[in-house]
């Protein structure tokens, strides 16, 4: 059984409870991040503290901890579910209130909440071999898409859409442009130069995101950060998504058709290794 976070207890996952009135349960008012750990070490945990940050001030909501307290409830869980490769996920909520639409007084106790999840294929994922498949949807999220918050339910639509029609995942369209995949960003290789969506408030600022496009740029690679289209990813010679769960991981066809060769591409492949590399290196 794993141990569970809940405000300031190390509890069995059977007894890891929250109120029904926590505004996270009744509003979505709540953050959250998914930490990757590889080797029994956090991947990239400064860039998702700071981001977890970001998304309270952005919401005007208490931060419960302060990071290198964070750092240490991330560590304890590690070692008290002997994790080696799998995922942290940590939510925060606005905490328990009288049901209002209006925030409660700003004394409201934040609920914080960290999990584990083992995943002995983490790095090795089947995926990494076969490349996936997406298909597109019109991104019908809310506008501020950069907070990354617990709204999720479109996201699942969207998994469940790309399941049904046979694909891996789905690529969000919004006034002809990709947007992001449900719960990665999205990328397209042409001619040697990346293209991704610009950051904004359209996308999440993915932590994984700004590691390869840093290591892309140090390897001489061009990478232009713009909307592109459908059409045009249908053109690209590869395509992948990034994210903490995913690393790099190819696409190789959109809509049912086939991105350059239909299989996994050298480019791809070899930022997902230098990706690896250098953030097994800086895990802590
Ligand atoms: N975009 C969306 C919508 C996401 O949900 C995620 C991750 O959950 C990402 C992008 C990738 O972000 P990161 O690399 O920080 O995991």
């Amino acid at each position: 059984m794993r141990t569970v976070y809940v405000n300031g207890e190390y509890l069995p996952e059977d007894q890891a409870k929250v109120s029904v009135f926590d505004r996270g349960f009744l509003f979505a008012d709540a953050v959250y991040e998914v930490t990757s750990v590889l080797d029994g070490k956090l991947i990239s945990f400064p860039g998702h503290a700071a981001r977890l940050q970001r998304s309270l001030t952005e919401l005007e909501m208490a931060s419960p901890v302060s990071d290198a307290e964070l750092l240490e409830i991330h560590r304890e869980l590690i070692t008290r579910n002997d994790l080696t490769e799998g995922l942290i996920y940590l939510q925060v909520t606005r905490g328990a209130a009288d049901r209002d639409f209006l925030y409660p007084a700003p004394e409201t106790v934040p609920t914080l909440v960290l999990f584990t999840q083992a995943k002995p294929a983490l790095e090795h994922s089947p995926m990494v071999q076969t490349g996936m498949k997406i298909v597109t949807i019109p991104d019908r999220r809310w506008g501020r898409r950069d907070i990354k918050t617990t709204q999720l339910l479109y996201p699942s639509m969207g998994k469940m859409e790309a399941r049904a029609r046979g694909a891996d995942d789905a690529w969000m369209v919004e006034d002809g442009a990709v947007t992001e995949g449900t719960s990665n960003n999205a990328y397209i290789i042409k001619d040697g130069v990346i293209v991704t969506r610009h950051l904004g408030e359209e996308i999440l600022h993915g932590i994984t995101r700004k590691a390869v496009l840093a290591f892309a740029r140090e390897a001489q690679m061009k990478v232009e950060e713009r909307p592109f289209t459908v059409e045009e990813a249908l053109s690209a010679d590869e395509a992948f998504i990034t994210s903490a769960s995913s690393f790099v991981t190819p696409v190789v066809s959109i809509d049912g058709a086939d991105i350059g060769t239909g299989r996994p591409g050298k480019v791809v492949a070899r930022l997902r290794e230098i990706y690896l590399d250098e953030m097994r290196k800086a895990g802590i």
